[in-house]
């Protein structure tokens, strides 16, 4: 970006504006910090849905009290009350947003509290990558756009692909096998087979919600002035290359949990920003266990699994011989509860012996404990960094989006655990159990341990993600709206 003079003298003011899900939340909330503690000014716009489950669970409004150059905003995503924005309403939701909360953040930043009238005008956005209606907005005020894709780099280049993989007739898949390889997401060559693309690429009709909004996110991110991403050169630099190829100035600036609490003097997690209630017994309970002996279960805040599935897992866990830690979500069995009571007794039996059962954990806490020894995830892109960052080999088993990608390169590119997708049957679960905690153990951690030393160094002083957020941060102070 080319050198200019700061428009203002004021600090500039940063708008943050997050997907309303757990993950998307955390990790913008991270990046607002590290914006906080170089002076310049945010804004962070909750959905009033998410704000009212961050201020019930967790103490990000206190915590945040230390930066005066912090606010949180609220603003309503359009759906009801009793909408339970799970997975299944993805789509709802961003519609919801684009035809409710679209209008209100208009009205908020031209005449309202963040209009060019107020004390502290907006010098900037940091959208989800997915609020194509940014665009607008920033064009509006004539305020630069940064747009931050929170899921994994890896997964958003096959979501830029998607154009390219329906023009070449690679999708709909034509025939059932899922093993047919991909030809036609450079940079990913031999990588990928059908079943590594994000889950919406199994549809046989190209025109269901999820694809059209991936579409749309496709020719509406090369709009913005910039792209940020939660990800570091040595992991994922082919990448990061190919996305350059559609921003103008990418910076990947993550992992983002890490580099604020390089930023930070406590060796404590810097807060919690649950929408979930957090059971912290179990890092009791992980204290009286032996180290590296207990596998670490969660499928994060959207994912859910049938009972069958639970059952499978469970006996994998159970057989495998391993401790475990399992947080089991309220609502992440699609079950009725009631149906539970038919789980077989020594199931529970085996649990009250080397189990304990949670339904949310203070994860980043647990990872770092020296008790866990495997992580069996969903593989979402904050789970997969932050085991990464633990040093904690992984066993996944992606539910949806960007985590077939995710499980992908867990395996087979950075070898860092292994991929279980599309089975769930208690003798792999078993088997993968073993692997990742005995006889493939000392391999993972080999990887593992050169990893996390990379993703340290990166957030480090002259490290490539401590030097892009100081290059994202001179852009922001100097940057001007460009067409
Ligand atoms: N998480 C947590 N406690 C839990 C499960 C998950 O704090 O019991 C956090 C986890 O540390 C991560 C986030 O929730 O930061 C989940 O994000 P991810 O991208 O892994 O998955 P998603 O929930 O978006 O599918």
């Amino acid at each position: 970006m080319e050198e200019e003079t700061p428009l203002t003298t004021h600090p500039p003011h940063v708008l943050i504006f997050p997907l309303p899900l757990q993950g998307p939340v955390n990790c913008m909330l991270k990046l607002a910090e590290l914006l906080c503690l170089h002076d310049l000014h945010v804004t962070f716009l909750n959905t009033e849905h998410i704000h009212q489950r961050l201020l019930r669970y967790s103490n990000v409004e206190s915590y945040f009290k230390r930066y005066p150059n912090f606010n949180f905003g609220t603003i309503p995503d359009g759906l009801s009350d009793n909408n339970s924005r799970t997975m299944d309403q993805i789509s709802n939701l961003i519609n919801s947003m684009e035809e409710v909360t679209k209008p209100l953040l208009m009205e908020m930043v031209t005449s309202g509290s963040l209009g060019k009238n107020s004390n502290k005008p907006l010098s900037c956005i940091v959208a989800d990558g997915i609020f194509c209606f940014a665009v607008d907005i920033a064009r509006e005020i004539k305020v630069p756009l940064l747009f931050f894709d929170t899921i994994s780099p890896c997964g958003l280049w096959t979501y830029l692909c998607v154009p390219k993989l329906i023009e070449t007739g690679e999708l709909p898949f034509s025939g059932d096998s899922l093993d047919e390889p991909i030809k036609n997401v450079p940079g990913m060559e031999g990588i990928l087979r059908r079943r590594d693309l994000p889950s919406f690429c199994r549809t046989k009709d190209i025109n269901i919600p999820l694809i059209k909004l991936v579409l749309k996110e496709d020719e509406h991110l090369p709009l913005s002035q910039g792209l940020i991403l939660n990800t570091f050169d040595d992991l994922e630099n082919p990448i990061i290359s190919q996305l350059q190829t559609i921003s103008l100035n990418v910076y990947a600036i993550g992992p983002l949990h890490s580099h604020l609490k390089s930023k930070l003097s406590s060796s404590k997690p810097p807060t919690s920003s649950n929408i979930f209630e957090e059971d912290k017994s179990c890092m009791a309970w992980l204290d009286m266990q032996p180290p590296n002996s207990v596998v670490y279960v969660s499928i994060g805040s959207l994912a859910v699994m049938t009972k069958k599935q639970l059952i499978e897992i469970w006996y994998g866990l159970v057989n495998s011989g391993s401790r475990f830690l399992w947080v089991q979500r309220l609502g992440s069995i699609t079950e009725p509860e009631d149906e539970l009571n038919e789980v077989p007794l020594d199931l529970f039996e085996a649990t009250r012996e080397r189990g304990l059962v949670v339904s949310w954990a203070p994860q980043e806490l647990v990872l770092g404990h020296e008790a866990i020894g495997g992580f069996f995830t969903h593989s979402g892109w904050n789970s997969t960094l932050e085991s990464l960052v633990a040093g904690v080999p992984m066993i996944c088993w992606p539910y949806v989006v960007d985590q077939q990608v995710n499980s992908r390169y867990v395996e087979e590119v950075w070898k860092l655990g292994l991929d279980m997708k599309d089975t769930c049957d208690r003798k792999i679960v078993e088997r993968m159990i073993r692997e990742v905690m005995v006889t493939r153990r000392y391999e993972f951690k080999q990887m593992l341990n050169r990893m996390a030393k990379l993703a340290q160094d990166s957030v480090s002083d002259g490290g490539s993600s401590y030097h892009n957020l100081n290059r994202l941060i001179k852009d922001i102070k100097m940057m001007r709206f460009r067409l």
